[in-house]
């Protein structure tokens, strides 16, 4: 018969930071979830840990579309697609393609 344990109980607790400061502010987010973790230490019981864990997504400044660069497996799996790229070269846009090879450049000199 199938018995089941449970075990590695926890308490998942998401903030709602959405009017305490500008969104993206980093350093703001952390110092607020970091006194809320304060705050719970403080105040209730039989807490063995309280962490600050957040997702990170990386994003094109200029689009705002998720971050693609491509790759190796990119260029030898369809290298007629890629014609004209090169390794590391961001796919968003056009803006960021331009960025990217003026850092190549530089690193070239
Ligand atoms: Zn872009």
């Amino acid at each position: 018969m199938k018995r089941e344990i449970r075990s590695n109980y926890r308490l998942i607790l998401t903030p709602d930071l959405r009017d305490a400061f500008p969104r993206g502010d980093h350093e703001a987010a952390l110092l607020q979830l970091s006194d809320m973790c304060a705050a719970i230490r403080r105040h209730v019981d039989n807490v063995a840990q309280v962490k600050v864990e957040f997702d990170t997504r990386s994003v094109c400044s200029f689009c705002g579309y998720d971050w693609e660069e491509v790759t190796a497996a990119d260029l030898s799996s369809h290298p007629d697609d890629y014609e004209g790229h090169v390794l590391g070269e961001p796919m968003c846009c056009d803006q960021a393609a331009t960025e990217f090879r003026a850092s190549l450049k530089e690193t070239a000199r």
